[in-house]
């Protein structure tokens, strides 16, 4: 792989060449692991009739895999200095190309028409920036973007909030919101000595494959997740005080308990114990008895 740029030797003769500090404030910290990239690669099954988009490309490390793996690639960069760096580190794959924006504020609808209309599926494959993993995933999501697979690297903490059951203390309305679009699965866990420079915390691979359709079926998309999140406001409390505090009064509380009780759910039970199946009839009741 001696061209690879993924290398420790490689990534700093190209920051000092191009005379680059990195930003933490832009969750800069580079892979600089050949093995890593290559399970990042193979979780997001791609082949030449398919696209990749990436964000934040760094200087390439990944572009590089993902052009080798990919009929088109196109990689979201908020980092105006790197992108002469990325003109030399990807001027060898013409199907590779780096536009210049905060993935946060770029038209994806646009960008997927204008760059995906001859591939056959796109995935979004990344190593994210950790201060905007969140936001960035909920994005891609609720667009309902035509994706096959989301292939992120994140914090493992972030990631184990994703793919967590009802139950425990990870589940939460991040959880359902993921599993609602996505059936996500950890690919792998990375210590952080795969990074330059290396963060805190360490991190996960995972990945999000989008269904078809949502999970469950709801009417009111907004409602259902304005329902999971007014359950799990205080994380401690019971469904029925969570609720009662965000629908009702002192005056129509009465109302609560046989609702839950219709939707078949003890009004003791908290919010982290609920099913997305459970929430969803939960949140169809609600509304009827609301309007
Ligand atoms: N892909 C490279 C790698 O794996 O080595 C870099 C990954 S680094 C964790 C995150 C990258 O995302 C940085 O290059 C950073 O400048 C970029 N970035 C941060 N915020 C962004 C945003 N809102 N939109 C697009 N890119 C962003």
């Amino acid at each position: 792989h001696s061209e690879d740029i993924a290398s420790p030797k490689r990534t700093k003769d190209l920051l000092q060449k191009h005379g680059l500090t990195l930003k933490k404030s832009l969750g800069q910290n580079f892979l600089i692991d050949h093995n890593i990239l290559g399970k990042i690669i193979g979780a997001a099954e791609l082949d030449s009739t398919k696209g990749a988009l990436e964000i934040g490309p760094g200087i390439g490390a990944l572009t590089q895999q993902l052009a080798k793996a990919a009929g088109h690639v196109v990689a979201v960069e908020i980092d105006q200095r790197l992108l002469p760096l990325l003109e030399e580190t990807l001027g060898g794959y013409p199907h590779a190309t780096v536009i210049h924006g905060d993935v946060l504020k770029v038209d994806l609808k646009q960008l997927f028409a204008e760059h995906f209309q001859g591939v056959s599926r796109v995935s979004v494959v990344a190593n994210l920036p950790y201060y905007v993993t969140t936001p960035i995933i909920m994005k891609l999501l609720e667009e309902k973007l035509p994706l096959e697979n989301i292939v992120v690297m994140i914090q493992k903490e972030v990631a184990e909030r994703m793919a967590a059951k009802p139950g425990g203390k990870d589940y939460g309305s991040l959880s359902i919101a993921v599993q609602y679009y996505c059936e996500p699965e950890i690919v792998t866990i990375v210590p952080h000595t795969v990074f330059v420079p290396q963060p805190n915390v360490d991190s996960a691979v995972i990945r999000l494959k989008v269904r078809e359709k949502p999970r469950v079926e709801v009417e009111d998309e907004a409602f259902f997740f304005e329902v999971v999140q007014a359950s799990f406001t205080q994380r401690r409390k019971t469904i029925y005080n969570n609720l009662a505090a965000r629908f009702f009064t002192k005056e129509t509380k009465e109302q609560l308990e046989p609702i839950l009780r219709e939707a078949g759910i003890e009004p003791s039970r908290r919010g982290e114990t609920l099913s997305i199946e459970e929430y969803a009839v939960l949140s169809r009741r609600l509304s009827q008895a609301l309007k």
